[in-house]
């Protein structure tokens, strides 16, 4: 039997180690992940949202993925006087999706024109883990797997759901983001270092380039979602890895694209493309 105290240590540490994604630099703390445990509560704004867009996401992801278990539960909060910082986080577990806003500024925030678009990527990303079915790749430098993977995965949905202008927008903010966070570092030495951001904006290109590929090399297969499923069955019963789903990538596409993705996270300066036309997403 889980009880409340370990379902708020599970929450914790869900958020804090997979899945915390503040919209601006800061502290992840924990009372701030205490509060999104326990407010239910939420702003206009974002349960409107929340409850227009998540359904469409995750039409598109059971169609690819499986249909879950059971229907999540989405829970969305919203603390505006929170006792430090400003930020979004997010997190899910079986069943469960849940959003955080806490800080000051997230009514000027939610007025201006790219606030929709962005918060239909957060859930589409907070949707992609609820498919990825809790698997993370272990360690801390294998966080571009789910990170990056969750966010590929929003990029397509947003795209399925006629909202290409906001994922566009979304990418190429990635990709300088990206860019500044991983300087001259592989995307393994930034994460060792814990810039936990390149997990999403240099993931997010990794797993859009393995994407285009795996549709090339293996034109019947769903691209990554196929990899992701494969993930899934072969890691079953116990932590998966890195190392796994770059076998997952060798099975649905071949040894040398595993290779080259293992290229892409271990050596610096990567190109984020596997071919030399038509790979760009
Ligand atoms: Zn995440």
């Amino acid at each position: 039997m889980v009880t409340a105290r370990l379902r708020m240590t599970v929450l914790a540490a869900s958020l804090l180690a997979g899945c915390a994604t503040p919209t601006f630099d800061g502290p992840i703390t924990p009372p701030a992940v205490a509060r999104a445990a326990m407010s239910i509560g939420a702003n206009d704004t974002i349960r409107t949202q929340l409850a227009a867009d998540l359904p469409g996401f995750m039409h598109d992801f059971a169609d690819r993925m499986g249909a879950l278990p059971e229907r999540p539960m989405p829970f969305a909060s919203y603390d505006i006087r929170p006792t430090d910082g400003f930020g979004r986080q997010g997190g899910t577990l079986p069943g469960q999706v849940f959003v955080h806003f806490y800080g000051e500024a997230w009514p000027g925030e939610m007025a201006k024109p790219g606030f929709a678009g962005d918060l239909a990527w957060h859930f589409a990303h907070e949707a992609g883990h609820l498919y990825q079915h809790q698997v993370y790749a272990t360690g801390d430098q294998g966080a571009w797997v789910h990170e990056g993977g969750a966010e590929a995965f929003a990029a397509i949905a947003m795209h399925a759901q006629g909202k290409s202008a906001e994922a566009n927008s979304h990418i190429a903010a990635s990709v300088a983001d990206c860019k500044k966070k991983l300087d001259a570092r592989t995307i393994h030495a930034a994460l060792g270092e814990a810039e936990y951001r390149v997990a999403y904006s240099c993931g997010l290109q990794v797993n859009l380039a393995l994407d285009v590929e795996l549709r090339r090399v293996a034109p019947a297969s769903d691209g990554l979602f196929s990899v992701w499923r494969r993930f899934q069955e072969q890691s079953k019963g116990r932590e998966p890895t890195e190392d796994d789903f770059l076998a997952a990538i060798a099975f649905i596409g071949n040894a040398d694209l595993a290779a080259r993705v293992c290229d892409m996270v271990s050596k610096p300066s990567p190109a984020f493309t596997f071919a030399a036309a038509n790979s760009q997403w």
